[in-house]
């Protein structure tokens, strides 16, 4: 699947000496062009390059030599060689691999990988001074105590010189015009620290130091593997993995750990900080412009020894990368949607191969996939059964609403209020999870029965009281409550229908007004610091009641967290694509494995329309091997993923009649292929989109088709008009 590029002999990082190469350009163009090396310019593969388009001047990156495709004298020149470290070629041959798979230019690909705004231009330096031979003709006790402090043979600022010596800077100036201070230019940009991988780690239980054992020795072997580390919640699964990473250190190697939530990397940063002293950088979208382009810079330069970050974290040029973790490998956050639509875990596993490094994928809910390429012996996989110490895993109990309902208006089931009160009087805390940010997810007109929806998008605008304002969770729209009815005028007469966090914590205020509330969402914490602060709040106890969406669910530590309420476990069920009940089952999990962390006991309450479902069940039973198997054999026999491939293709256009036109002509064009069909096409779910209509095909295809040369075969010759879009999702996880 790989394009030629990438096995090109010309993509090591020897000069080139051919005066031709090609260039990759980071904009939506399928191939590198062809430029010009001029006389005297050395140039290797990787090498970032300023080259003319057009009018333009853009960056691109030497892919390899010139494919000859156009006449020598025909060709433009580069303009010049950016003095950064060439981009390593296993991310070129990743990038290459990208855009195949994803049937998506690799220009656009590479724009992933150079997205660090900045970090191309040179690092801008500032002057500091140090002590040199000659000594002002002039002393006085200020120059005296000046020249003492730049003794140690530092470089310093003036003002730091001024400073320490406790004289005016101008004193400082006078001895660099003397010729005794000696200019030299330094970074402006802090160093990173180096973690030490023998800094104090825990006391493993046998079971983990097995565990670690096994990821060490594939690290030592610095060679290609998988290994799933499977480990139910609060079974040390970071402390396990946290050894592969000494041994990766160890070796003088670099390291990445994807986590799926920026919500997840606070907590992570200490834990690493204690296991190996000091914090390792972070990648992700909430990172300021100048950190980002430090941490990129000092990446590719091979001094960073550890990244944590997001998805996007996998395009970093690293020269070194020994091991890659992604943590809850499960999590669907790791597919980015837009634009290059990739998995970031599958992905990771294609870079640890042509690094031919180690990987490991941690969750205690892993994904089907994974658990299918397990017991085919693709993956090695690596258990955790027990807790550590004394945690044992959390009761688990579903509380039938039919028979144990709500009060009229109110959400929380008396059985469920009961168990909150009895955790507040034992001075432990209680988490309430639903998976929907604002106040109510649909408003109504109760006289003409009409439905807030968002102008843009066939969807319902969310009330979020605290705001004031209703609003759209695909677009951003977003307007003030109205008092009268849009539709029918009358005043009045609007409600809220269904809950969200904010009704819920509504609903507690009432019930506990005693007791201390913090409702976490995305739509209250903005940024890593308020992350921070909500869950050291949490974790210090100074909160009694959490309610939250699946930003709490994850990977948190909570000691004192003994109960946890699901208010509505049956919501993720309702959207019924393909994996919405394993989806449901590992998000109800991870909550569920928030409770009882430390030595208290942990109870979960499921409140659930219906108790019968196969997923309430296994969640109850914890049988969660026979759930996967039940879940593994459904999807075999009708060919679903993983024993059988999917790509999305929508279709989207401002205009409705346009986009349904363009369609037809694409049903019309399907080629015939064995073992594919293709369904469609249809109105997506989210019929209407920021504006734009939106119809779906779904291709269904064989375990061994290549669907990508399907899809090529299909859609390359098609002239598409300019206002239509044809976005192509391989392996899709969303159906809207
Ligand atoms: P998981 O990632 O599997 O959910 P963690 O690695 O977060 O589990 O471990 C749960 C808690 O138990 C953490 O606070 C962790 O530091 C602690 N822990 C796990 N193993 C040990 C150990 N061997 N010694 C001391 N503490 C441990
Ligand atoms: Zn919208």
């Amino acid at each position: 699947m790989a394009s030629e590029i990438s096995t090109a002999p010309a993509a090591s990082d020897d000069a080139i000496v051919s005066d031709t190469v090609s260039v990759l350009i980071p904009l939506a163009l399928p191939k590198p062009y062809d430029y010009k090396v001029p006389a005297g310019m050395a140039v290797r593969a990787g090498d970032y390059v300023v080259v003319p388009l057009g009018s333009q001047e853009l960056i691109g990156v030497v892919w390899g030599a010139g494919s000859g495709e156009v006449g020598h004298n025909r060709l433009k020149a580069i303009i010049e060689v950016i003095d950064v470290p060439p981009m390593p070629e296993v991310l070129r041959r990743l990038v290459d691999w990208v855009a195949g798979y994803t049937v998506s230019p690799a220009g656009s690909v590479l724009r992933l990988a150079i997205r660090a705004p900045g970090a191309l231009e040179p690092p801008r330096l500032r002057t500091a001074y140090r002590l040199g031979d000659v000594r002002p003709s002039r002393m006085t006790p200020a120059r005296t105590r000046a020249i003492e402090a730049a003794g140690d043979g530092f470089a310093r600022t003036v003002r730091e010189l001024a400073e320490e010596a406790g004289v005016s800077d101008s004193v400082v100036r006078g001895l660099v015009d003397a010729g005794t201070f000696l200019p030299v230019d330094i970074p402006t940009e802090a160093p990173f620290p180096n973690p030490n991988p023998d800094a104090q780690g825990v006391i493993l239980s046998a079971e983990q130091a097995e565990a670690a054992a096994r990821l060490r020795a594939h690290v030592d072997a610095a060679h290609f593997a998988v290994v799933l580390l499977d480990g139910v919640t609060g079974s040390g699964k970071t402390e396990v993995y946290f050894e592969a990473v000494a041994a990766a250190l160890t070796q003088g190697k670099q390291v990445l750990v994807l986590l799926p939530e920026i919500a997840l990397t606070s907590q992570f940063l200490e834990r690493f900080e204690k296991r190996f002293g000091c914090r390792p950088a972070e990648w992700h979208s909430d990172l300021a412009t100048r950190e980002r382009r430090r941490v990129w810079r000092g990446v590719a330069e091979g001094r960073v020894p550890v990244v944590v970050g997001a998805r996007s974290a996998l395009f970093l040029p690293f020269p070194d990368l020994g091991l890659i973790v992604v943590d809850e490998e499960h999590d669907a956050a790791f597919k980015q949607e837009d634009g290059v639509a990739y998995h970031a875990r599958d992905m990771a596993v294609v870079r640890a191969s042509l690094g031919k490094f180690p990987i490991v994928l941690s969750s205690a809910t892993p994904s089907l996939e994974t658990v299918v390429n397990a017991e085919q012996g693709r993956y090695e996989a690596v258990r955790l059964h027990a807790r550590h110490g004394v945690a044992v895993l959390p009761e688990v109990t579903a509380i039938d609403m039919r028979s144990n309902p709500p009060e009229r208006g109110r959400w929380l089931s008396p059985v469920l209020v009961t168990e909150i009160a009895r955790a507040l009087e034992a001075g432990e805390q209680s988490m309430l999870f639903l998976n929907r940010r604002g106040y109510a997810p649909l408003t109504l007109c109760r006289t003409c029965g009409h439905r807030i929806e968002c102008p843009q998008c066939s969807a319902w605008l969310v009330e979020h009281r605290f705001r004031r304002e209703l609003a759209c969770h695909h677009c951003g729209y977003s307007a003030p409550v109205p008092r009268a009815c849009p539709s029918c005028g009358a005043e009045d007469a609007l409600v809220a229908c269904g809950p969200g966090v904010e009704r819920i914590a509504e609903e507690v205020a009432e019930l506990f007004p005693e007791a201390r509330v913090a409702v976490v969402s995305s739509d209250n914490l903005r940024g890593p610091s308020a992350h921070e602060a909500v869950f050291a709040a949490i974790e210090g106890r100074e909160v009694d009641i959490v309610i939250g969406t699946q930003i709490v669910a994850k990977g948190h530590h909570f000691p004192w967290l003994t109960l946890v309420g699901v208010v509505d476990a049956d919501l993720g069920l309702e959207n019924g694509d393909l994996r919405a009940g394993e989806r449901t089952f590992q998000l109800l999990q991870q909550v569920a494995g928030r409770a009882g962390r430390a030595e208290r006991p942990g109870r979960v309450f499921l409140q659930s329309w219906m108790p019968e479902h196969g997923v309430m069940r296994a969640l109850v039973s914890g049988k969660r091997d026979e759930f996967l198997a039940r879940e593994a054999a459904a999807r075999e026999r009708v060919a679903l993923p993983p024993y059988g491939r999917l790509v999305g293709v929508v279709v989207s256009a401002p205009d409705a009649g346009l986009a349904q036109r363009v369609a037809r002509e694409m049903a019309r064009l399907v080629p015939r292929a064995e073992d594919v069909s293709v369904l469609g096409p249809a109105p997506a779910p989210l019929a209407l989109l920021r504006g734009r209509t939106r119809l779906r095909f779904l291709v269904k295809a064989g375990r061994s088709v290549n669907v990508q040369a399907f899809i090529h075969a299909w859609l390359d010759g098609m002239k598409i008009p300019n206002a239509v879009r044809v976005s192509v999702d391989i392996d899709p996880y969303s159906f809207m």
